[in-house]
């Protein structure tokens, strides 16, 4: 474990004294320190810190203002402040804690008692860590395919409210595509449902490849897959279609799959367009353009009409 601490104290003795004991352990592999305030703010930034110890009587920027600064700034926010005070100085005490430190200690330090503290912040801090990134892996896995590890369907309306509305407030056009795969059913039916999923799988792929760093593909559901483009018009979005569409046309499968001719049909429509309004107006739009493809011979794009 690379484990750090930081210490924040404008007294070098102080500073010293802290590492001193804390050295007699084996808690920490890196030591950071800073003399004031701003100092240790911009030590936070630019490298990973486990535990704080903080005076609270600085010059310049103090114990109070240093939590303060920390609060603003999400990354930094939750990692464990121990604060240093004077041994009568309640007051100080009770207002450390209720501007966010975890703990204190008071000065003279007892070794003894610096170290189970500074143990137990650590204990907390590892927890919370463990708790972000299982956080982290649900909400991936709550907003992923599991076949294709594309978005869902779930994530993709989010997401599309989102654009949807930085859309409406930077006047920029917002395109969506619906895209489903033609006669995929007699994909499945002669090579086998399994193959039908390898299928999906490469048709994820490609839809990765093509686009944006921007766009968002996810698969919408069974067969079919949308898209969100940003910043782009109708013209430019369907160009990216047609781009989808040939694409597709040019895959080559592997192993039995290789007789295998795959097409897909493509709707796009665009925000703000005539009465598209909602989410739900856009992704209605794109379905009855991609209708308008089947019905038109399918392996084909069409837009949705101003
Ligand atoms: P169209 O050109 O009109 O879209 O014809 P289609 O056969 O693609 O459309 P239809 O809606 O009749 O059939 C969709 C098929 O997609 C049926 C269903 O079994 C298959 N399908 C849906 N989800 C999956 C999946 O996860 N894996 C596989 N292998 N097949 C799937
Ligand atoms: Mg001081
Ligand atoms: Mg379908
Ligand atoms: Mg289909």
């Amino acid at each position: 474990m690379e484990t750090s601490i930081l210490i924040v104290d404008d007294s070098k003795s102080a500073r010293l004294q802290i590492i001193d004991i804390l050295q007699k352990t084996t808690l920490f592999k890196f030591y950071y320190e800073a003399a004031d305030g701003i100092d240790g703010f911009k030590m936070l930034l630019n490298r990973p810190v486990d535990v704080i110890i903080c005076d609270l009587e600085m010059p310049g920027m103090d114990g109070f203002k240093f939590l303060s600064l920390m609060h603003t700034r999400e990354e930094i926010r939750d990692i464990p402040v121990i604060l240093v005070t004077g041994r009568e100085d309640q007051e100080a005490k009770i207002r450390g804690l209720e501007h966010g430190a975890s703990d204190y200690v008071t000065k003279p330090f007892d070794p003894g008692e610096l170290v189970a503290r500074v143990k137990v912040q650590l204990k907390i801090k590892s927890l919370q860590d463990s708790l972000k990134k299982n956080n982290e892996l649900l909400l991936n896995l709550s907003n992923t395919d599991p076949l294709t590890q594309l978005f869902n369907r779930r994530y993709l309306t989010e997401a599309l409210e989102k654009e949807l509305m930085r859309s409406a407030r930077t006047n920029s056009s917002l395109s969506f595509l619906m895209l489903d795969i033609d006669h995929f059913k007699q994909v499945n039916d002669s090579y086998g449902h399994q193959k039908g999923d390898r299928v999906l799988v490469t048709l994820a792929d490609l839809l990765r490849r093509q686009l944006r760093q921007y766009d968002i593909a996810a698969r919408f559901g069974g067969e079919e897959f949308a898209l969100i483009l940003p910043d782009t018009r109708l013209p430019q979005a369907v160009e990216v279609a047609e781009r989808l569409r040939s694409g597709t046309e040019n895959l080559s499968f592997p192993g039995n799959l290789q007789d295998l001719k795959l097409t897909i049909s493509l709707g796009a429509a665009v925000f703000p367009c005539g009465n598209i309004k909602t989410v739900d107006d856009l992704i209605r739009e794109a379905d009855y353009a991609l209708y308008s493809a089947k019905r038109a011979g399918r392996n084909r794009v069409e837009a949705m009409t101003a």
